[in-house]
């Protein structure tokens, strides 16, 4: 598939998204949308794809407790796991086998786990498998790891590079915007800290993933200022030369019966969160339809609404709210 260099990306687009007429764009027929982030993902030149990802989720126990999470657990409860790094590498080399290209591992945010537990687990995968592209541990991870080291979080990110990191996920980012953390995820760190690990890691020339947790409470004109902050550290980063955001993928929240909160009717709303996001993130190379929260048939039409790549976990997908 063709990637389009980064310097390339930024010169194709001619007209800007400022904040109102981004905020604007949610009030548009969601098909004519569709055709207009359709035709913009064309001019880019990036192609559809599939992408078959293992995703490994090393433990649920986290110290946090997101209001949108049902994830999460404490480590006295029946169904808290913490999984050993041979464990996981069992897990890994059955989707490995099966073809997983990448293998994508985060987890709560567990208060006992040793800091050499993280980069014992990235050495051992990179050990067994080469050639397979690791992404872990999403910012919020990383914070939590440059305080039990203790050191930048430069420094971790280093050292887990150089452990056989290749990039981060996106995970963490819910709505970046300080009220909606306030409300919904009081005790865990903000938007500022997150963009910060992602600034830190485009620094070390390490690409990195961004997500949206969207349809849990937020407005849309958070949504819109989410995509603008997002826009405005891509900017910086590709200017910088050196690392930045290689993948935008908007995660629609679903209730406990697995259905986003509006039922079926929410697709609309989905399709158009892909499209919206395609158009204002104007320096991003690609776009996502995340296959377990959107449905198959959901995410293959959001390739005609944007979107330019399947992600397809290989077996279960746990996380399913954030
Ligand atoms: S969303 Fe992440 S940080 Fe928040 S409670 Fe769930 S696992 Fe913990």
């Amino acid at each position: 598939m063709p990637r389009p260099a980064e310097s390339s990306i930024l010169m194709s687009h001619s007209q800007r998204y400022d904040e109102a007429s981004a905020l604007a764009l949610w009030d548009e027929d969601v098909l004519r949308l569709g055709r207009r982030a359709d035709d913009y993902r064309r001019r880019l030149g990036v192609e559809d794809s599939l992408r078959i990802t293992r995703h490994l989720n090393y433990t649920n126990i986290c110290r946090y407790r997101c209001r949108f999470c049902r994830f999460c657990r404490r480590s006295h409860d029946a169904d808290a796991y913490t999984h050993t790094p041979d464990e996981l590498l069992e897990q890994a080399a059955a989707a490995v086998a099966a073809g997983a290209k990448v293998l994508h591992i985060v987890g709560g945010v567990h208060p006992e786990l040793s800091y050499a537990y993280y980069v014992g687990l990235l050495r051992v995968m990179r050990q067994a498998f080469p050639e397979v592209h690791l992404r872990a541990f999403t910012a919020t991870e990383i914070i939590d790891l440059a305080a039990k080291r203790p050191g930048s979080v430069e420094a971790v990110l280093a050292e887990l590079m150089d452990a056989g990191l290749n990039s981060l996920p996106g995970g963490g980012a819910e709505i970046l915007d300080e009220n909606y953390f306030a409300r919904h995820a009081p005790d865990k760190p903000g938007p500022d800290a997150w963009l910060n690990v992602h600034a830190a890691a485009h620094r070390l020339n390490l690409s990195t993933n961004a997500t949206m947790l969207f349809g849990f409470r937020e407005t849309l004109l958070q949504r819109t200022r989410h995509l603008l902050r997002l826009r405005a550290l891509q900017d910086a980063s590709l200017a910088a030369g050196r690392g930045a955001f290689a993948a935008f993928v908007p995660l629609p929240w679903i209730d406990a019966a697995g259905k986003p909160p509006g039922g079926r009717a929410e697709g609309f709303a989905e399709l158009k969160t892909i499209a919206v996001s395609r158009l204002v993130l104007d320096n991003f190379p690609h776009v996502k339809a995340f296959t377990p929260l959107l449905g198959r048939g959901l995410a293959e039409t959001a390739l005609h609404f944007g979107a330019d790549e399947l992600e397809t976990p290989l077996d279960n997908y746990l996380i399913t709210n954030r």
